[in-house]
């Protein structure tokens, strides 16, 4: 069958959301031939490849057409939509649904001691991040000046080590902040995990495939709750 007919779905190689999006596929009935070195499994009983790559990969793929569908967390979404945008590259896609897993939120968080007052405490003040467009997003709406420094993994020791006053991260549970030192001081993003599409329509075919096994994810979801 030609990429015409198979609907190409991006899912993270390997990570937090891995397993998760490995077992929904599977629990929608998808047989997947999964081996560690291809970029691209195929399903064998439908219509479907699965190409697996890195989180930040996927808005991309999926925006640019590349792929027809991905699963992501919306902080990955949110963050590559406005850096896109602010690069003037196509950032347009549609979020097909909301998935119920990978639940995390992006934080500030600061190293204990500091005098926390509320928001214009973090004026003129430098953040360790891996998420700068977000950061500066919030930043703007509370009428704030920040500065970044972008780091992809780490980003907990930054305030230690004397690269960053504070921290923009994800949490969950809060316990590797709290093993850094680091006290959380504002929410800035609640994301999960989210299965989105191209905005461009599908083939008909695909459309087709897409038919299917939304409703699947959907009840796949619901039986989870
Ligand atoms: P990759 O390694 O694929 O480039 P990544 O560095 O974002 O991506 P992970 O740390 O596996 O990889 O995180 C993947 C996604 O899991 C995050 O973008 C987020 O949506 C979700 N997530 C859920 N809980 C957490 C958490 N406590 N810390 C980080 N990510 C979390």
């Amino acid at each position: 069958m030609t990429t015409e007919t198979r609907l190409r779905i991006a899912m993270q190689k390997s990570g937090r959301l891995s397993d998760d999006t490995q077992a929904l596929l599977k629990r929608c009935g998808l047989k997947l031939n999964v081996s560690d070195r291809r970029l691209l499994a195929h399903v064998t009983n439908m219509p479907i490849d699965i190409m697996r790559v890195r989180s930040s990969d996927i808005p991309g793929l999926v925006m640019d057409g590349v792929c027809d569908l991905g699963i992501v967390g919306d902080n990955t979404l949110e963050e590559t939509a406005l850096e896109r945008e602010r690069m003037g590259n196509k950032s347009s896609y549609i979020r097909t649904t909301g998935l119920n897993f990978g639940d995390c939120r992006l934080s500030i968080a600061m190293p204990e001691g500091f005098n926390y007052q509320g928001v214009k405490s973090l004026d003129g003040l430098r953040f360790a991040t891996t998420y700068p467009q977000l950061l500066n997003r919030f930043a703007r709406d509370k009428g704030i000046n920040v500065e970044f420094c972008l780091l992809n993994g780490s980003v907990e020791v930054a305030p230690r080590v004397g690269l960053a006053d504070g921290i923009c991260d994800l949490v969950s549970t809060g316990a590797t902040l709290e093993a850094n030192g680091l006290v959380e001081v504002e929410e800035i993003f609640h994301s999960k995990a989210s299965l989105i599409q191209t905005a461009s329509p599908l083939s008909a075919p695909k459309q087709k495939i897409l038919d299917t096994l939304l409703p699947r994810i959907q009840g796949v979801m619901k039986a989870k709750e």
